[in-house]
């Protein structure tokens, strides 16, 4: 050893591995005139250091300044028994991955295209122009191509592409940007673009610009994505969109669009700084904006998203999509500026990810399926986001987010496999201070939606080399995520363990705020409480592990359940039954149904028979939709009537008043009551008061009474801060109303960030509460 130096060795964890973490440490090290080696471990990374103490010491110190873009260090621990490496004191270098199972794998995320490949793509001098797969240590998939941990191409589905030599000469080189960037490749290596005509057959041509001319005359093609297929047309061609819908099924759901460009952007939304920042992220999420002026009513975009004034809109996020939009020379088919790009599911299932699967379900939608080779090892959805005061907000949580750890308030007692709810399904590990959260999944009601949960399951625990100690579950027995949570408890020999739904939208909210405790409202649609009965718009007081209930909406009968959801205006007649409203012929002409269809309903709310009662926020605007002519007779997607609600709220001119309602305190549970709200709301319609007057009166009432249940609890508890979770709470308007008016009260909203409001948050928080009742 040359005199005064020495050796060490430290274990970094954090975001280390798929960001180019090595590479930029490789040549730290070098410039500081250290030796020794780095290696990916599972989880973790291992340095080992060689030289003058003080070169070590601020080589260290200086460390956090100088990660490349996306890394982030969580912690550095020294190892000071790790054994002598041959390569201890040789010139730096990159040594192989050791497998071996240290305990804080973290897999990394899928990252949009970055600026320096992007340019690449489209440069006709560079070797990689129009290549669809360029990456580099900044950018491409991650998650979506692992096979197993640690991240290494040997372990990915880019394994069987063996490199060539300027593709091995840029990886091995210390000064490249594609210094081990394990997803490399290059038009003469890597994978290829594959065209299958709309029966799944080889077709002719150039891959990209046969699918370019399909969406130029106006058909829909099916494109592999990152994470899985999406289906795409020209978003400025009305046929095009119409016909995509009629083939889809799906006549008003929005549909998310990819722009070429900000400009783009621009036009068509009014993309606030924050929106444009969160567009240009590495995560490069679909962001929902709000539509320009002359964008609304019947035109081109308000097709896109026929219910609301706003739009989802991402960027190109793969070198593929981008060459969708952009003419290479020889093709005559047009540049494009939006295209839609929607998920690549029939409705209920999930996105497909493999060739046949694709044909095999999107045949009769799509024209054509641009394909390719490069599998798809794990799905993941486009992640979608809102800006809510001023930050963003995760509604699905997926690529680019997933599967990142949470970080908890405090250690959990035990690693716990939580399973989520029925709807937006996602599926989370927790062990240690951590929750991963699983790539969203989707809505549990087909046997294709269910495997993917099951695949799930097994390969979130297996990737991270956890082993769950219990299984957390919904209190709804029928819910398929609880059925497959019991089994997998009962095969395994684990306790299961229930969290009450609201419980856990509360547990979440509060948990990314690193709490354990707190208040938090909890409005949505659904979720069984402990009584028997729907619960929905509660006051919930969480201390540690336990909940109380402080205040809640007096509960409304569903004449026929599930069909009053799907059928507002079954709940509108249950509203009129409970505030002695007999609706006469005007009122049932605005419902569109018969007098017997309104006997019926009222005679099952009146003898209780199959008209379970729901406390549920999301009812009382499904019921004002209805009674205000917004919502279609049966809805055709989750929330549909709300989001009409919340539409004609926005367009009210001039100032609304509230709408009143009750607040009753019985034992102790403050209950909002909403008779007299309805008898002013059908008192509006047969007047004709404008619907938007009615509809913003609607949303000044329910944030009233949210103010009216803070304020009660404010009394009885010494918090000051509340949560809003629940899918009712992605209202923004009702989310404005209520920020102001908590804000002149000087209490602290806690509002979602890193999950989302509606139900793909329950996972994390039946996580965190199963994992903190032990211990
Ligand atoms: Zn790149
Ligand atoms: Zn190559």
């Amino acid at each position: 050893m040359r005199t005064g130096c020495v050796r060490r060795v430290f274990d970094l964890t954090g975001t280390v591995q798929g960001v180019g973490f090595r590479p930029a440490l490789y040549r730290l090290a070098r410039e500081a005139g250290l030796r020794g080696w780095i290696r990916n471990r599972s989880g973790s990374v291992r340095i080992c250091l060689s030289g003058k103490p003080s070169a070590i010491d601020l080589f260290m110190q200086t460390l956090p300044a100088q990660l490349p873009p996306n890394a982030g260090l969580a912690a550095v621990a020294e190892v000071v028994n790790c054994p002598s490496h041959a390569a201890d004191r040789g010139e730096f270098s990159i040594l192989d991955s050791e497998a071996d199972t240290a305990p804080d794998v973290v897999i990394p995320a899928d990252l949009a295209v970055c600026a320096d490949c992007a340019r690449e793509v489209l440069d006709p001098a560079d070797r990689r122009f129009g290549y669809p797969f360029t990456t580099c240590t900044r950018c491409g998939p991650r998650y979506t191509v692992v096979n197993g941990m640690p991240y290494d191409r040997s372990r990915t589905t880019l394994s069987s592409f063996p490199l060539c030599a300027d593709c091995r000469a840029e990886y091995e080189n210390p000064a490249d940007r594609r210094f081990h960037a394990e997803a490399i490749a290059c038009p003469e290596c890597g994978p290829s673009l594959l065209l299958l005509d709309r029966e799944g057959n080889p077709a002719a041509g150039n891959p990209l610009r046969e699918s370019r001319r399909v969406l130029s005359a106006g058909g829909i093609v099916a494109v592999r994505g990152i994470g899985g297929f999406l289906l795409a047309c020209d978003a400025t061609n009305r046929a095009a969109v119409a016909q995509l819908r009629h083939r889809k099924h799906r006549p008003h759901k929005p549909l998310a669009v990819m722009a070429r460009s900000m400009e783009v952007v621009r036009r068509v939304c009014i993309a606030t700084p924050e929106c444009e920042e969160l567009l240009l992220s590495p995560a490069g999420p679909i962001v929902i904006m709000s539509l320009r002026e002359r964008h609304r009513n019947g035109t081109a975009a308000s097709l896109l998203s026929p219910d609301s004034d706003t739009l989802g809109v991402m960027l190109p996020t793969s070198p593929l999509h981008l060459l969708l939009f952009e003419p290479l020379p020889g093709d005559p088919a047009p540049r494009f500026d939006i295209l839609v790009m929607t998920s690549g599911n029939r409705g209920g299932e999930p996105i497909c990810t493999a060739n046949e699967e694709a044909v095999d379900r999107l045949r009769g939608i799509a024209d054509a399926f641009l394909c390719h080779n490069r599998e798809i090892n794990l799905r993941n959805d486009d992640s979608l986001c809102v800006i809510r005061s001023g930050n963003p907000q995760v509604w699905r949580r997926a690529r680019g987010y997933s599967p990142a750890p949470l970080e908890t308030a405090r250690p959990l007692g035990r690693c716990v496999l939580a399973m989520g709810a029925e709807m937006k399904n996602a599926v989370a590990l927790g062990y240690g201070r951590k929750v991963v959260l699983s790539p969203h999944v989707g809505d549990l009601e087909t046997p294709e939606a269910h495997d993917a949960l099951a695949r799930v399951c097994r390969e979130l625990p297996s990737f991270l080399s956890r082993t769950p100690q219990a299984v957390a579950v919904d209190l709804h027995p029928d819910m398929h995520s609880t059925v497959l949570g019991r089994l997998i408890a009962e095969q395994a020999g684990l306790p299961v363990e229930e969290v009450q739904h609201h419980h856990a939208h509360a547990a979440a909210a509060l948990a990314e705020h690193g709490l354990d405790s707190g208040l938090c409202l909890a409005f949505d649609g659904t979720g069984l409480g402990p009584d028997g009965t729907v619960w929905g718009a509660e006051m919930l007081l969480v201390e540690n592990t336990a909940c109380r209930r402080l205040a809640t909406f007096a509960p409304a009968p569903l004449p026929g359940g599930d069909a009053a959801v799907r059928a507002p205006a079954r709940q509108a007649i249950a509203r009129c039954w409970a505030a002695g409203i007999t609706p006469g012929p005007e009122l049932l002409r605005i419902l569109g149904i018969s007098d017997e269809q309104a006997g019926i309903w009222k005679l099952q709310c009146e003898r209780a028979i199959n008209a379970p009662l729901t406390h549920a926020a999301g009812r009382v605007f499904d019921a004002a939709a209805a009674l205000t002519g917004l919502a279609p007779r049966e809805t055709t997607y989750d929330g549909q009537a709300a989001v009409r609600m919340e539409t004609a709220a926005g367009r009210a001119t001039g100032r609304a008043a509230s709408l009143p309602f009750k607040s009753l305190n019985i034992h102790g549970l403050l209950m909002v009551d909403w008779a007299e709200t309805f008898v002013r709301i059908v008192e509006a319609a047969k007047v004709g008061r404008p619907v938007e007057e009615t509809a913003l009166g609607l949303h000044h009432a329910v944030a009233d009474a949210a103010v009216a249940m803070v304020e009660y609890t404010l009394s009885l508890t010494p918090h000051r801060a509340v949560a809003l979770s629940g899918g009712v709470f992605m209202n923004r308007i009702l989310n404005t109303l209520l920020a102001a008016r908590l804000g002149r009260l000087g209490v602290d909203l806690l509002l979602h960030r890193l999950t989302p409001p509606n139900d793909g948050c329950i996972a994390f928080g039946q996580a965190v509460t199963a994992g903190w009742r032990s211990g």
